[in-house]
């Protein structure tokens, strides 16, 4: 049974794309089989995984317009290792034609479904907003992956983010938590980072993951090859540390 899992932060430009193609290429690398799915219709992580979001013949919208199935739609990635179930501009337009359609929210979940036994790991790149996409991803997951920059206003923007979970989990989906909240774009030398992380730890305790990933070009360069960090560059320091991530999610999982 694949484990499903949004990554998600109402906020751009916070790490969600990176978080979701190098966690999916480090699950690939130690042997887990992953499903990536874009739901942001910028299609970062699409182009970030090596698929052209202008000329790929199915997206994750055909998908939830029900004219595809995910088997259909996927595209597995060689280099990357993993499936991309991709997005694009046309997915802007699916918030509106979905208005009209009962359940509109449970798409994705009736989607995934089908390919439950073809895959360890499903990961959802989310857009930066509690739109209706990122409703389809929350129905769908056992868990949400909250990547934040330690910074004074990330604290802020946790709690509509939390409070939107909560409301999920009490009217949608039972199955829906917190799995962690993933330090990115981390740089120890500026104190008031170190200050923002140590609170999130005394807030969130066991739920800030250990791992923490550093700022680090190589993991900003990478998209432009088509690839994610961990495949670009596996030497790098960033992409050493979303290994050693993917590692610590797999021991995660064992124990919930
Ligand atoms: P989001 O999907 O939340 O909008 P992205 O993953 O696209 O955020 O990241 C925003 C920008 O920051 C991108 O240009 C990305 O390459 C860069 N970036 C993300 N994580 C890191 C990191 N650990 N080190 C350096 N640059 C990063
Ligand atoms: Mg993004």
């Amino acid at each position: 049974m694949a484990k499903i899992f949004c990554v998600a932060n109402q906020k751009g430009g916070v790490g969600k794309t990176t978080t979701t193609v190098n966690l999916a290429a480090g699950l690939a690398k130690i042997g887990q089989r992953v499903l990536m799915v874009d739901l942001d219709p910028q299609g970062n992580a699409t182009m970030g995984s090596g698929v052209d979001k202008r000329t790929m013949p199915l997206s994750v919208y055909d998908v939830l317009l029900e004219s595809a199935s995910v088997k259909e739609a996927g595209l597995f990635s060689d280099k990357c290792g993993y499936t991309v179930l991709g997005a694009n501009r046309d997915l802007a337009g699916a918030e509106v034609e979905l208005v009209e359609v009962e359940r509109r929210e449970k798409r994705l979940k009736q989607a995934l479904a089908e390919v439950d036994a073809d895959y360890d790991f499903v990961l959802i790149d989310c857009p930066p907003s509690l739109s209706m996409l990122t409703l389809n991803g929350l129905c769908s997951a056992h868990g949400v992956i909250v990547p934040m920059q330690c910074e004074y206003f990330a604290l802020e923007g946790l709690t509509d983010l939390v409070n939107t979970i909560k409301q999920v989990h009490a009217n949608l989906n039972k199955d829906l938590q917190i799995i962690g909240l993933l330090r990115v774009m981390y740089d120890p030398r500026i104190t008031l980072q170190q200050q923002v992380s140590d609170q999130l730890k005394a807030h969130f305790g066991d739920k800030v993951f250990d791992t923490v990933i550093p700022r680090n070009v190589r993991l900003a360069e990478a998209p432009s090859y088509g690839l994610p960090g961990v495949v670009f560059d596996p030497s790098a320091r960033g992409s050493q540390a979303f290994l050693s991530f993917a590692t610590e999610m797999v021991d995660r999982i064992r124990k919930m």
